[in-house]
């Protein structure tokens, strides 16, 4: 069975420790590859590899480090099958959402920051005929890139391709639970001609191998994309040491329907919003609120269209729905399944595990669920379940959905559904989040700042932000 091995330095390697874990199919629920379990030794000599390739990489003329991104790219899209594969046997997701969303936007994130280093620009501010201020950039230094395990390569390249950008250099890790896509990157990073040290990839635990590069003290930077009880504790490590932080954190998005909106389109976008990649997408909509008027129709239509998606072998096209990613998490999801009914609610559409035939029935694998006859303010719709469940629910006014949708303590992202644009901009402003789509979902144009408002998260990734996140900003004056 195959071992995924540390990048440090440019050599793959197992870790100091000399110990492996297993690596589960989330599908069959079969163990089949193993992880290195490393520890502060391995971080130590990936930090000290980025430290000493920082220099060189960092005065690299941005036009190089552009392309060799680009290079990158080239051999991603040349590889994308067979990263898909990877992707969907490590993750759980159908081979066909990972060819058509997580492998080509890993791609285009390194395209789009191989561009955006060559149009970054920096500002001069004239002082009457005083002085001249001019802003400079610089690249910050070693820098930590983490993880989750939801959207593997496609998370993983949203980091380090701005933090490479940019001119620093980088100790990452993946999420233990689907490291394999991060593993294979590496293969190609060395085929595009990067330079050893500057990408260097430690797998293992997150409270051992990702604490210990939120610890390291040559580590200048951290960004970070995962829980929001993690991104907690990784900003109580790095406030003493004033370290950058960037941290892209949990949701419990809202969709919101008024009765003017395209029913059809606003159908058939919440099905995908609700259950694309099993619900586990930090953007999915997990709470959705319908004017009274129209609820009864679009709860009809909704349960109908959700009953025909296919859960099952991730590998076969017939599939929508993949498997979760781990069986604790299944545990998780069904055990809010069961809250949910103990809270009042109404299961009307799955509900329950379900067990394939095959070498599948082994996996973990949960029914896209819809619950009714559920509180704004019960756990359920509070609490981050991040699986095939939403709850839906009548609201009579627009106060009263948007006290609604900015119930939780998160604020990551929301859709508001309507043909009033009048309407729809009065209420993307009352909604405490970080990302509004109108009429639409997952609608991305990577220029745009991405994060969460509240407890999704500090910092804006994207565009010309996720730039300067990993550079140093200093401001010249010369008296005129
Ligand atoms: P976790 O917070 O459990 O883990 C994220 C990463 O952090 C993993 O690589 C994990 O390693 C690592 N980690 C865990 N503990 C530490 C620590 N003490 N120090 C450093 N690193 C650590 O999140 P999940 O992987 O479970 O991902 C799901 C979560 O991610 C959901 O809450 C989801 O909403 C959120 N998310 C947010 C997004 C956004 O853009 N806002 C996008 C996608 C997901 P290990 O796996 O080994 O524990």
């Amino acid at each position: 069975m195959e071992k995924i091995l540390n990048y440090i330095n440019g050599v793959f390697t197992g870790p100091a420790g000399g110990t492996f874990f297993d690596n589960i199919n989330p599908a069959t629920g079969r163990v089949y590859s193993y992880v290195p379990d490393s520890d502060e030794r391995d971080v130590e000599a990936a930090a000290a590899a980025a430290e000493k390739a920082f220099p060189s990489w960092a005065s690299r003329p941005a036009r190089e480090r552009s392309e060799i991104l680009e290079r990158i790219a080239a051999l991603i899209e040349r590889d994308k099958d067979n990263l898909a594969l990877a992707e969907s046997v490590d993750q759980g997701k159908t081979i066909a959402s990972a060819l058509a969303l997580d492998i080509p936007r890993a791609a285009a994130n390194l395209r789009f920051f191989a561009g955006a280093i060559l149009h970054f620009s920096s500002a001069a501010h004239q002082t009457d005929n005083a002085a001249l201020n001019y802003t400079a950039y610089s690249p910050v230094g070693v820098v930590g890139c983490i993880s989750p395990w939801n959207l593997p390569l496609y998370l993983f390249t949203w980091k380090i391709a701005p933090a490479l950008a940019s001119g620093c250099t980088v100790v990452a890790k993946p999420s233990e639970l689907s490291p394999m896509t991060a593993f294979l990157f590496c293969s190609l990073c060395d085929e595009a001609g990067l330079p050893p040290g500057v990408l260097n990839v430690v797998h293992g635990y997150g409270h051992k191998a990702g604490q210990a590069i939120v610890d390291h003290p040559l580590v200048q930077a951290i960004s970070f994309t995962g829980g929001t009880e993690t991104g907690k504790k990784i900003a109580a490590s790095a406030a003493p040491r004033f370290r950058k932080l960037s941290l892209e954190l949990g949701g419990k998005n809202p969709n919101i329907i008024f009765a003017d909106a395209d029913m059809e389109e606003a159908v058939r976008t919440t099905v995908l919003s609700s259950f694309s990649n099993q619900g586990e997408i930090c953007l999915c909509g997990s709470r959705i609120f319908v004017e009274r008027s129209a609820y009864d129709s679009f709860l009809a239509a909704f349960i109908e269209q959700t009953r025909k998606l296919v859960v099952g072998d991730p590998r076969s096209s017939q599939v929508n729905v993949g498997a979760l990613i781990s069986h604790k998490h299944m545990e998780k999801v069904l055990g809010y399944i069961e809250l949910a009914k103990k809270e009042g609610g109404e299961v009307v559409c799955g509900g329950k595990q379900l067990q394939p035939q095959g070498d599948c029935s082994t996996g973990f694998f949960v029914e896209p669920t819809i619950i009714t006859g559920l509180s704004h303010s019960c756990r359920t719709n509070l609490e981050e379940i991040f699986g095939p469940v939403v709850t839906i629910a009548p609201f009579d006014s627009e106060d009263e959905v948007v006290a609604w949708a900015n119930a939780p303590s998160y604020g990551l992202s929301a859709t508001i559904w309507t043909q009033n644009l009048n309407r729809a901009h009065k209420v993307s402003a009352r909604i405490k989040a970080g990302v509004i789509w109108i009429n639409c979902w997952l609608l991305r144009d990577l220029r745009t700042p991405f994060g969460g408002m509240k407890q999704s998260g500090v910092g804006r990734e994207g565009g010309f932000d996720a730039l300067r996140f990993f550079m140093d900003t200093k401001n010249i004056c010369i008296r005129l």
